[in-house]
């Protein structure tokens, strides 16, 4: 594979949660890996809800800027260092981390997941697929025959929740906002789609769910997160997976100390339990890899939006990504939202 001197790549200059003012493209000389790393030529690159609070600096405490930006990206390995063995030029690779919205990134051999083929379809089991698949089995401990309610359900994580905790045996409701979202939902076996701007997501969980809801999937906040405490079942677990509905807000993560939780959970001994991924690194190999064998079964769907219904898609090359950026926050998104960096018409696909 021949090198070009240098490359171009996301940083963040500015704390706030507004990507564009947050983020400029640059160029730089493009790096040489050490003994120990890879260069890889990213292809496909996820966006999260996520790349906000990371433009504001809620991650760690942010001594100066600009810092690198982007989670997760699929590409192909283009400069292997002299002791990384088993790793060859032009392999496909997937990883998290690192400084994925570039066209070039440096990382450890080790944090580097060797894949069959190069597909935009591996994207969605990174960061989405392993939160789902370690939060409902090691946090919320779901069990076959439980009821389990996500939000935001028909999103790049929640899609793979409502999935997975079907293949458990679970009924699962699922909560969006869009009659498209309804059938993309009902698509993927979710057993009750509730569009909550048409239907009212409290009174249907009453009626019809009157024993409680044993697992929450949440990740909303707000509204959604105040109907799931309460319609928790005796020993229900609530999974705080995020509250996107204070992230654009500067100070949006101060409104979330105001619930009265508590009193809410003790008389029936349930629970609200915390998710972050990064708190779970020694399980991602393990959950990866049953995720990869579920969707080479054909059991689990891997549902890519690569922003062809989008005003401004398909999300193509470093540009469009506050534009993908902005595509998640207009909540019309289905599935993963994924940015092909390749610009032009020549793909392998
Ligand atoms: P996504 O679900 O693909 O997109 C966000 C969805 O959230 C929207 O489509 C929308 O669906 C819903 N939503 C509800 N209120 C919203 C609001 N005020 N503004 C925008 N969207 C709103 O995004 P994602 O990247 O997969 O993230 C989903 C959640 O999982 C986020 O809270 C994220 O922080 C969390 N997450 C947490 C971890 C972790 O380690 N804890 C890891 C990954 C993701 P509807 O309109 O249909 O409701």
């Amino acid at each position: 594979m021949s090198l070009p001197s240098s490359f171009r790549k996301i940083v963040v200059n500015q704390l706030t949660t507004d990507f564009r003012k947050a983020t400029s493209i640059v160029t730089k000389p493009l790096p040489k890996p050490n003994a120990h790393q890879l260069l890889i030529k990213n292809r496909y690159v996820g966006i999260n809800a996520s790349d906000i609070n990371w433009t504001a600096g809620r991650y760690f405490p942010v001594k100066s800027l600009p810092i690198d930006i982007g989670f997760e990206a699929v590409g192909e390995i283009a400069a292997v260092g002299s002791s990384c063995e088993g790793f060859a030029p032009g392999s496909p690779v997937a990883y998290m981390g690192g400084a994925a919205f570039g066209e070039y990134c440096i990382l450890p051999a080790k944090q580097v997941i060797p894949l069959p083929d190069l597909r935009p379809e591996y994207v969605p089991l990174l960061v989405s697929g392993l939160t789902a698949s370690i939060a409902l089995e090691k946090v919320g401990e779901i069990k076959s025959g439980e009821t389990v309610l996500v939000t935001a359900a028909a999103g790049g994580t929640g899609n793979l929740a409502v999935q997975l905790a079907k293949l458990q045996g679970c009924h699962v409701i699922g909560t969006c906002s869009s009659n498209k979202k309804v059938e993309f939902l009902k698509s993927i076996g979710c057993d009750r789609v509730i569009n909550y701007k048409e239907e009212d997501t409290n009174k249907i969980l009453k009626e019809n769910y009157p024993r409680g809801i044993d697992v929450v999937y949440e990740s909303c906040g707000g509204d959604l997160f105040e109907i799931s405490l309460n319609r928790l079942a005796v020993h229900g677990r609530l999974i705080v997976i995020g509250f996107i509905n204070h992230y654009s807000a500067q100070d949006g993560f101060k409104a979330m100390r105001t619930s009265p939780i508590p009193a809410k959970i003790l008389n029936k001994s349930a629970s609200v339990r915390g998710f972050f991924l990064n708190n779970f690194i020694p399980l991602w190999r393990e959950h990866g890899t049953k995720l990869a064998g579920l969707i080479l079964g054909g059991e689990l769907k891997s549902c890519v939006d690569l922003g062809e219904k989008s005003p401004v898609g398909p999300f193509r090359g470093l540009e469009s990504i506050p534009d993908a950026v902005d595509y998640l926050y207009s909540r019309k998104s289905v599935g993963k939202i994924v940015v092909d960096l390749q610009n032009t018409t020549s793909s392998k696909l």
